[in-house]
């Protein structure tokens, strides 16, 4: 009995026995990897610099000068690794300038190490990376977050245009997986303020008893709210063709969903033009007058309203984004949860470009934001002692010793 042949069309009906469909689909494709470990090991010291050169400025010979700006085919020195400028004079390396400068472990390395982190699909703990390099802690976890950083800076700016989906998530603190809205026992926060207009009371003119005061919305939320939590809000660009999911994220960190907070990051990463999509909380009432068009949808009814309208690209990112926080980093501190949003959003964008085009990607953007501000010197005690809030800079609970913290003088 012979074989039946590969493209008998009865056996492609077969196989595979699922039809897989969308990122499933493209993650089971040939281009899904374009790059693995065999091509990262060939790769010289000389190789990783022109790798990150090209990364950086799209050229290996033709760059602006970290010193002067000067940009120009300056002089490459093979035995250095590094170029003197035309202008100038001043040597420059591939990493002058950027949050890799001062770089202790080789290029190769460093490049391997970023290829790991970047492959993990929610996240790659610090403790991993460390375990799978054999390096100090504090170099897997300053190399993170320098990544973190580079993406905050880099990648979640820039407004969007065209439609959005954009939804609030509690994230982190005391008790934030409870029902929204519903909240359970008591909590820390204070209790707002009911405006003074409210506070007379009125007559019913029908049965003469005396009405109380109106509750502001949310009211009870907020009076029982955990002072740690946070709220994750998010924007999504849908794709213009249909099926492709989103195409674009915009994330920030609040401490609450009001109107104040959620116009502040729409005017932000969303064009006047722009049509939202949200579900029907009462702090997007202002949209329809700020956005082209604002169409909500209601949860209590449908997951998606007719028309196309639903918020369920933003509702998955939240979902990831939990996903992230709970199962890979296991808690991140409120201090840094807006750089881990960032990872996350970074991670969804590029979800279907090959490793090595992630690779690539993630390398141009964290070398074209200047040095680190706030991982260079951490392990000497440089930290950054904010928290990034859509509010503002709002200093930070930290969990290690408060600033300027002196041991004891012995008696
Ligand atoms: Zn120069």
């Amino acid at each position: 009995m012979s074989a039946a042949p590969v493209n008998d069309p009865n056996m492609r009906k077969l196989f595979p026995l699922r039809q897989r469909t969308g990122t499933a689909a493209f993650h089971l494709s040939r281009n899904a990897v374009g790059m693995g470990f065999d091509d990262l090991n060939l790769l010289t010291e000389r190789q990783a610099v022109m790798l990150l050169a090209e990364a950086q400025w799209g050229s290996t010979t033709y760059m602006p000068c970290p010193h002067c700006g000067t940009l120009d085919k300056h002089y490459w020195s093979g035995k250095e690794r590094r170029w003197k400028c035309k202008c100038c004079d001043k040597r420059f390396s591939v990493t002058s300038g950027t949050p890799y400068a001062d770089h202790k472990l080789p290029l190769t390395k460093l490049i391997k190490m970023v290829f790991t982190w970047i492959n993990g699909a929610s996240g790659k703990p610090a403790l991993q990376l460390r375990r799978d390099w054999n390096v100090a802690y504090p170099t897997a976890f300053t190399l993170a977050h320098k990544l973190r950083e580079g993406l905050l800076r880099g990648f979640n700016v820039g407004v969007l245009a065209g439609v959005h989906e954009m939804d609030g998530a509690d994230m982190n603190g005391r008790r934030y997986r409870e029902k929204r809205n519903r909240p359970q026992g008591g909590g820390g926060g204070p209790k707002p303020t009911v405006p003074a207009h409210l506070l007379k009371p009125k007559v019913d003119p029908e049965t003469g008893e005396i009405m109380g005061p109106p509750k502001p919305p949310k009211y009870d939320k907020k009076a029982r709210m955990p002072l740690d939590r946070r709220l994750l809000l998010v924007i999504r660009q849908r794709s213009v063709s249909k099926g492709k999911g989103a195409v674009a994220t915009r994330v920030a960190v609040a401490l609450s969903e009001s109107t104040a907070t959620v116009t502040t990051m729409a005017s932000r990463f969303a064009s006047s033009e722009s049509a939202i999509m949200s579900d029907e909380d009462p702090s997007y009432a202002s949209f329809s007058r700020l956005f082209a068009e604002h169409r909500t949808v209601n949860h209590s009814k449908a997951f998606s309203m007719p028309g196309g309208v639903s918020n369920n690209q933003a509702e998955s990112f939240n979902w990831r984004m939990r996903r992230l926080v709970e199962g890979i980093y296991l808690g991140p501190s409120n201090k840094y949860l807006a750089d881990y949003a960032a990872e996350a959003a970074w991670r969804e964008d590029t979800r279907r470009l090959s490793t090595g085009k992630k690779l690539r990607h993630i390398l141009g953007v964290t070398l074209r934001v200047g040095l680190s501000e706030w991982w260079r010197g951490y392990t000497h005690g440089h930290h950054r002692d904010v928290e990034l809030l859509v509010e503002g800079e709002q200093t930070a609970n930290t969990r290690g010793r408060k600033k300027g913290w002196k041991p004891k003088p012995p008696r």
